[in-house]
C-alpha cells in the first residue's frame, strides 16, 4: 500500500523531522532535572550530619550547666556545714551538739554524692565530645567532596543548558510553521506522557515502539494519510515512511 500525500502526512513527516532532536531534548531536560536534585541530596546529607553535631555540644553545653548548679549546691552545703560546726562548738546542750553532728554528717554525704555524680556526667560528656572528633574530620572530608561535586554539577548543568538552547534552536528550525496545530498539540502531549517518544514507525504492519501489530482498517487510515493515527497499544502517533 503507498502512502498519499497529503497535507497531514507532510506534517506527519515534519514531526518525525523533530522526533530526534525531541528525544535527545527530554534525555537534556531530565538531566536538568535530576542535577540538581542530587547536590540537594547531598547537601541535606551535610545539614543533617551538622544537626548531629551541634546536638551533640548542646547536650554537652547542658551537662556543664547542670555541673555548676550542683558545684554552687554543694558550696552552700559547705557554708552551711561550717555554721554548723561553729554552733556545735559554742554550744553546750548535748542534744544540739548531737543534732548538728548529724546534719554535718548528712551534708558530707550529700556532697560526695553529687561529687560523685558531677565525675560521672562529665567523663560521659567528654567521651561523646571526644567521639565527635571523628565525626567533624569526615564531615570536613565530606564538605571538600561535596564542593568539588557541587562545582562538577555547575558544569554539567551549564553544558545541558548549552545543548537544550542548540536543540531548541534545531526544533524550530526544522518545524518552521505550516503544520497541523491539533497534531502538534498531541505530539508535544505523548513526548511529555512517553519519555520523548511521541511517534512510532510502523513496519510489517507493526508498530516498532511497543511490537504491537496494527488492525488492518488502522492500516488503511495511515496509508490514506488523511487523519493522525494513533497505536492502539501505546498510544504513540504512527508514521509510515
Ligand atoms: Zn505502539
Amino acid at each position: 500500500m503507498t502512502i498519499a500525500d497529503t497535507p497531514m502526512q507532510e506534517t506527519l513527516r515534519t514531526l518525525w523531522g523533530i522526533q530526534e532532536i525531541d528525544r535527545d531534548l527530554f534525555r537534556v531536560q531530565e538531566e536538568l532535572k535530576r542535577l540538581p536534585a542530587e547536590r540537594e541530596a547531598r547537601a541535606k546529607k551535610l545539614d543533617e550530619r551538622r544537626a548531629q553535631i551541634q546536638a551533640v555540644k548542646d547536650e554537652a553545653s547542658g551537662v556543664e550547666e547542670r555541673v555548676r548548679e550542683i558545684e554552687n549546691q554543694s558550696m552552700t552545703q559547705r557554708q552551711k556545714i561550717r555554721k554548723l560546726e561553729d554552733e556545735s562548738e559554742s554550744s553546750r546542750d548535748m542534744a544540739v551538739v548531737e543534732a548538728c553532728r548529724y546534719e554535718v554528717r548528712e551534708l558530707q554525704r550529700e556532697i560526695k554524692r553529687s561529687e560523685r555524680l558531677c565525675v560521672e556526667m562529665m567523663v560521659e560528656s567528654e567521651e561523646k565530645v571526644e567521639g565527635l572528633k571523628e565525626v567533624e574530620e569526615q564531615l570536613s572530608v565530606e564538605e571538600g567532596h561535596f564542593t568539588e561535586l557541587s562545582d562538577g554539577i555547575d558544569r554539567e548543568i551549564s553544558d545541558a543548558e548549552g545543548r537544550k538552547a542548540d536543540l531548541e534552536t534545531a526544533r524550530a528550525e526544522r518545524l518552521g510553521g505550516d503544520i497541523n496545530s491539533e497534531a502538534l498539540d498531541l505530539y508535544n502531549r505523548l513526548l511529555g506522557a512517553r519519555e520523548g517518544q511521541a511517534m512510532a514507525l510502523v513496519d510489517s504492519q507493526v508498530c516498532q515502539a511497543c511490537y504491537m501489530s496494527i488492525p488492518a482498517n488502522l492500516n488503511v487510515h495511515l496509508a490514506r494519510g488523511a487523519k493522525v493515527i494513533q497505536c492502539p497499544s501505546c498510544d504513540r502517533i504512527l508514521i509510515r515512511i
